[in-house]
């Protein structure tokens, strides 16, 4: 029989993180036994046959993984839309004997692919026909397998909660919506900003939400007024009136008013110019959007999603639908592709028909959520208690070491508490400060420039409350009359939160409302498979491994990178996938003595056959003997004159910096069901303690009184560990080169 052939290609626009799903196809399909090819330029490539159809193997995509845009090409192709070159390109797929086909694509490449799939039989008759197959071909490739993998920007496709590259375009626009702030407030300016989103205003929306700017025009939702450009002024003299320096309008180029008109960016200026009398500047983000380096979430994205494009094809029988890999929560999942771009086209075709319901109904439930959230948020002052309103006091304190979003989740709680017309204390220092009762009342614009801020403006340190300290802030919220209590942070908030929870019955003062919101960069709490933080300092990581990987490009050089997380080997891994080291080194796995010998064999053979560069990555806690030190100097000794090793410890570098775009989104969702939740409980005789987390299904509430049987106490860490799943996948990319044909599969 002959060999098992899969081709890959990418088509449409390019998108960030496109690479990391290449490199995971080649690879996988070669481990799987299939032979690789990659079709250059999209279909155009598929049309035109010849060398742009190429055989890959393991080494072709090696060095991609950090690179923007495709390594092989996009285009958009004309003569594809045809039936004639849709023939041909059948043709030149046959020549090579390809019946495996996965598609990186937009909605536009998807249909297409769909269409080719079921055209395959009648274009195989056709081709025999006409004598430019044989008929023994035509019959050993009777059918056509397609698998999709989503590469937008746009984050527009129906079924899955991630596009490729939607991440890191939003990396690009918080950062230049960041910049122009901070300008703006210097000169008390208003900009408007355009964000890419023809018929989805993902981006335009969540840049928002992540940066805290003043309004917001997405096609979805038109402003539901005619005279929006009145309230939209009203809006943001308000907000100069309250105290804000800067005046931020960010639209999707689809923004429409409610009757369909195009709003274009001009219009919005002249508006703003006349009214607000000052100057406006707008910015056209453009092609920016798609370019640099994709962030660690669309590697990691890319990665997941070709191995499981590569594992569809394999599981495919000849009436299986083709099939679009998709991410829902936390996991990769499939979903029937025409159904999904059914929908996407029925969200502009409800655009299209003003039916704005329908278009936010098909967005789903967190798009809307957002939305709400949102608007909410970007208020220029609370809306004035209910009168006869019972107005509650609610406590917020962060807890642990700092995590980048910390600051962003305070403000939206803040802003949202006091927007439902309750008061809202910040707490000094974490427990301490409620032990020392220090605190004071938040204010709707003490809060303004916090989504952005890094660190913890509140304060925050490690401590967790138990003895004496009980009775002191059994005291503060008797004194300060809380009727609910917010903590984010890491071990220690959540610690604490249970101590206090547990204390009830001693104290009556704690029988309030409690909810910890996970916040730490080593993502090892229970309840949530991912806490906020842990994204920004995987993108920190990532930042400074490609940096050091560039230092040692004319050297034969080892690194040993060691990366934080104490017993949790999250970001080790995580980060060791989207930099593609050989190897990394986990608390939960262990090192022992042959695993290095293992491993010390391997750079070996690969340098003496040409290895340029290694990279080791290290969580901080692997093992207490065979430390960062220790591996170092074992493998300089044992390296000798083939290759040097150095080590990088990167330590406070990862908590540190601006929160990433998802750090931000989440913390404000997690923020906003936090305080629903207590508003809710503080009414309620018997108030719940509990504590927040994204799970794979969505945000989820648990009772705290779970936690306890969730932790593996002595490790610090949840007993379970979604992630440890990802394991086989690393190390299969991490392989120097294919295995034999006879490997395991
Ligand atoms: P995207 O995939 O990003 O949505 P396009 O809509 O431009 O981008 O589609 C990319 C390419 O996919 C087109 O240039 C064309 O070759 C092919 N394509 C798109 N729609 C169809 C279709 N209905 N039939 C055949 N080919 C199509």
């Amino acid at each position: 029989m002959s060999k098992k052939r899969l081709a890959l290609l990418t088509s449409g626009g390019d998108a960030p993180g496109m690479n990391a799903a290449i490199r995971a196809i080649v690879r996988f399909g070669l481990y799987q036994g299939f032979d690789v090819y990659a079709i250059y330029e999209g279909y155009q490539g598929m049309v035109d046959g010849g060398d742009r159809i190429r055989q890959m193997n393991w080494d072709s995509v090696g060095g991609i993984l950090h690179r923007g845009g495709t390594v092989i090409g996009t285009a958009r192709c004309e003569a594809f839309r045809t039936r004639e070159g849709r023939l041909q390109a059948a043709a030149n797929l046959l020549k090579y004997e390809i019946d495996n086909l996965v598609i990186i694509g937009g909605d536009g490449s998807l249909t297409g692919a769909n269409l080719f799939r079921q055209e395959w039989p009648e274009l195989l008759r056709e081709l025999t026909a006409q004598g430019r197959i044989s008929q023994e071909v035509a019959d050993s490739h009777r059918h056509l397998t397609i698998v999709g993998l989503v590469g937008s920007i746009d984050n527009d496709m129906h079924g899955t909660d991630m596009t490729i590259g939607a991440d890191t375009a939003l990396h690009r626009i918080t950062e230049a919506v960041d910049a122009l702030t901070s300008t703006a407030a210097s000169h008390q300016r208003t900009f408007v900003v355009k964000v890419m989103g023809r018929n989805c205003g993902y981006l335009a929306l969540m840049a928002c939400l992540a940066t805290g700017a003043g309004w917001v025009l997405i096609p979805e939702n038109p402003p539901n007024i005619d005279n929006w450009e009145e309230k939209m002024i009203e809006d943001l003299k308000a907000g100069r009136k309250a105290g804000r320096r800067d005046s931020i309008v960010i639209m999707a180029e689809g923004a429409r008013d409610r009757h369909g008109k195009t709003i274009g960016s001009s219009h919005v200026v002249e508006v703003l110019e006349k009214h607000l009398e000052e100057e406006v500047r707008v910015t056209v983000l453009g092609h920016v959007q798609r370019g640099g380096k994709p962030s660690a979430f669309d590697r990691n994205l890319g990665t997941l999603m070709g191995h499981a494009a590569v594992e569809a094809v394999l599981a495919a029988k000849p009436e299986t639908e083709p099939q679009l890999v998709c991410l829902r929560g936390n996991r990769i999942v499939y979903a029937p592709l025409t159904k999904c771009v059914e929908q996407t086209h029925a969200v502009a075709a409800a655009i299209e028909a003003h039916d704005y319901e329908r278009a936010m109904d098909l967005r789903g439930g967190s798009f809307k959520e957002a939305f709400r959230t949102l608007r909410t948020l970007l208020r220029s002052l609370p809306h004035e208690p209910t009168p006869g309103q019972k107005r509650m006091r609610f406590a917020v304190l962060n807890s642990g070491a700092p995590a980048p979003g910390m600051n962003t989740a305070v403000r939206a709680a803040v802003r949202i508490g006091l927007d439902k017309g309750h008061i809202m204390l910040g707490v000094n220092s974490g427990f301490r400060g409620l032990v020392d009762g220090e605190l004071r009342e938040m204010s709707w614009m003490s809060v303004n420039d916090w989504a952005s801020m890094g660190g913890s403006e509140l304060g925050a340190n490690r401590e967790i409350p138990s003895g004496r300290d009980l009775y002191a802030i059994a005291r503060t919220i008797e004194k300060h009359e809380i009727n609910g209590l917010l903590v984010i942070g890491g071990w220690s908030a959540i610690q604490g939160a249970y101590q206090l929870y547990r204390e009830r019955d001693n104290f009556p003062a704690f029988n309030i409302p409690i909810i910890c919101l996970p916040a730490s960069i080593n993502n090892n709490l229970p309840g949530s498979e991912l806490s906020i933080g842990a994204d920004t300092a995987l993108n920190n990581i990532v930042w400074a491994v490609d940096r050091i990987k560039q230092s040692a490009i004319a050297q034969r050089r080892c690194f040993v990178v060691e990366v934080m997380g104490r017993r949790c080997g999250y970001l080790a891994l995580m980060s060791g996938l989207a930099t593609g080291a050989e190897r990394v080194y986990l608390h939960e796995e262990g090192v022992t003595l042959r695993d290095l010998q293992g491993d010390l064999d391997q750079l070996i053979d690969g340098f003496k056959h040409g290895k340029r560069l290694g990279l080791l990555i290290r969580n901080e806690n692997a093992n207490p003997i065979y430390t960062t030190d220790f591996m170092t100097a074992l493998f300089e000794e044992e390296g000798g004159n083939l290759f040097d090793v150095r080590q990088t410890i990167l330590g406070h570098v990862q908590q540190g910096g601006d929160p990433s775009p998802f750090d931000r989104i989440q913390s404000t969702r997690l923020a906003a069901r936090c305080i629903e939740f207590l508003i809710e409980n503080a009414q309620s005789e018997a108030p719940q303690g509990a504590f927040i987390g994204i799970e794979s299904g969505g945000i989820q509430i648990k009772n705290i009184e779970e936690m306890p049987r969730m932790i593996d106490e002595a490790n610090r860490r949840p007993k379970k560990q979604w992630w440890l799943d990802l394991r086989p996948i690393a190390k299969v990319l991490a392989l120097p080169k294919a295995p034999a044909e006879e490997a395991p599969k």
